[in-house]
């Protein structure tokens, strides 16, 4: 079960429902706000009824607090006082957090055994009237706007069901072009600035095979972009990058994320990705750009023309290369491109699929009519390009089965919710903690292949994922979950 993050959880069931345990599984111990334990805290103990008015009052500020800064906060109270879950509803919608209502569904009959088993049962009338207030709130929240999530013991533990539309798609696609591209691939974007370089690749690179990731991607930068790091933080060129992880990989798809066409004439491009599929038996996809950052042209010496003029080299680039990887030598003679031969060898072992990057109109064009896939960001706004993209590839009279719908996701994994949360603090900057975690989606890797899942299910193929903070080989391994996100 997949809740959103960061929201407003509200529990909703009586004594021994299993309301705290439900909490204390899936939250950090900040996150939840419980009114008995907070009658612990101003009165003698979990049930000291004579600390109720004092408990709740401190309950009110920590939600109002934590809900205004947009920090997830899970209330545990039986959950059926309607005047304070209206007061809890409305803050949560003027913080701009989902407002979940999760009912604990367990059968009467284990609450009484559970509540007869503690050490101060609830009296059997009073619970009695709980599981009776209960039922009655359960039946209203739809109505006053939760989003209403129920829990029973044993679907609690089930695996999200796949949707018929997964299902139906799994059994009709035609396995796309280059299929291995298909799954998560890891994008390298920061590099150590001292130490064996090689050495670090070829671990990096054995924890992503171990993790059963579907390749490694790279960044084709001249100067580290301020979105990673500093300017003075290396950035390797890519091709010769890839090279070295072609000798140290069986199995991993290899490719840049993405070449801007202003960096190389196309033809070149096409002669080290060919190369490249040489040597690692066609295990090469080549993310292709118009290029934006006109800093490191400059600095370069290369010229950074207008975005027309980009786009159009973008158009040319792809008909080059894709002359240069067609078989024989014949002269080529395209609608924007023309050469008296296309001698180039070695030849690309398979097919080698152009993934175009960028999310404008005539980008995702481009890309729906001469490229192999696009890549967008994994955001409402990026899927809605996927939408118009796979709308276009059909358009183009393409079957979208045999196409790429990439994006580009930077999650902020944890190996437990308080060790995202602590990353969360490392990496936020002067980012409010909240706004932060909610755009890396922090969370365990669990929580992340289940929201791939998500994307898989929108039409998503390939995440490129480049996760906040990832040091070392241990924080590869740690993504091995999300290796089976896309089937
Ligand atoms: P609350 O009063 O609703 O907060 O309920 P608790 O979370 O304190 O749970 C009451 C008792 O039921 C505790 O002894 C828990 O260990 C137990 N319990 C809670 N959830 C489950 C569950 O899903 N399965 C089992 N077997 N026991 C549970
Ligand atoms: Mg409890």
């Amino acid at each position: 079960m997949l809740l959103p993050d960061p929201a407003l959880v509200v529990l909703v069931g009586a004594s021994g429902s299993g309301k705290s345990t439900w909490a204390s599984s899936r939250y950090r111990t900040a996150e939840v706000v419980s009114s008995d334990l907070l009658r612990g805290v101003v009165g003698s103990g979990e049930h000291d009824l004579d600390a109720t008015v004092d408990a709740f009052a401190l309950l009110e500020q920590v939600v109002s607090a934590r809900v205004g800064r947009g920090l997830t906060t899970v209330v545990d109270t039986l959950g059926t006082d309607v005047v304070r879950r209206r007061r809890w509803l409305s803050a949560a919608r003027a913080a701009g957090l989902p407002a979940v209502a999760v009912v604990l569904d367990t059968p009467a009959a284990v609450c009484r055994s559970r509540n007869a088993a503690r050490e101060r049962p609830v009296p059997a009338r009073v619970l009695t009237s709980q599981l009776a207030s209960v039922a009655a709130t359960a039946d209203l929240l739809e109505a006053e706007g939760w989003q209403v999530v129920r829990v029973t013991p044993d679907e609690s533990t089930k695996d999200r069901p796949e949707s018929d539309d997964t299902a139906r798609r799994r059994e009709t696609a035609a396995p796309p072009v280059h299929a291995g591209l298909r799954g998560v691939v890891l994008q390298l974007s920061r590099f150590p600035a001292d130490g064996d370089l090689l050495a670090w690749l070829r671990d990096m690179a054995a924890a992503a095979e171990e993790a059963g990731l579907a390749g490694i991607a790279l960044m084709d930068h001249l100067i580290q972009i301020p979105q990673v790091g500093r300017a003075w933080d290396p950035i390797p060129e890519p091709w010769v990058t890839l090279g070295a992880l072609a000798a140290s990989t069986t199995r991993l798809q290899l490719g840049t994320l993405v070449t801007p066409v202003t960096f190389r004439a196309p033809g070149i491009t096409a002669k080290a990705a060919a190369t490249l599929s040489a040597l690692t038996g066609g295990r090469v996809f080549v993310g292709v750009g118009a290029g934006w950052w006109e800093r490191e042209h400059a600095a370069y010496g290369l010229g950074f023309p207008s975005a027309t003029a980009r786009l159009d080299a973008l158009e040319r680039a792809i008909e080059t290369m894709r002359a240069l990887w067609a078989s024989g030598t014949k002269p080529y003679a395209g609608q924007r491109v023309s050469l008296p031969e296309t001698t180039s060898y070695p030849r690309p072992v398979g097919d080698l699929p152009l993934i175009v990057g960028g999310g404008s109109d005539r980008t995702l064009r481009i890309a729906a009519r001469l490229g192999d896939g696009c890549n967008v960001p994994s955001d409402e706004a990026g899927l809605a390009k996927v939408d118009r993209y796979l709308a276009m590839v059909r358009e183009a009279g393409r079957d979208p089965s045999t196409v790429h719908a990439t994006v580009l996701d930077l999650p902020l994994v944890g190996r437990d919710r308080d060790d995202a949360w602590s990353r969360v603090e490392r990496h936020r900057g002067r980012a409010p903690a909240a706004t932060f975690a909610a755009r890396h989606h922090a969370g365990t890797a669990t929580e992340h292949a289940a929201r791939l899942a998500g994307l898989a299910e929108r039409g998503v193929t390939t995440a490129f994922i480049a996760p906040v903070g990832l040091d070392g080989p241990d924080d590869v391994l740690a993504l091995a979950p999300l290796a089976t996100a896309f089937g």
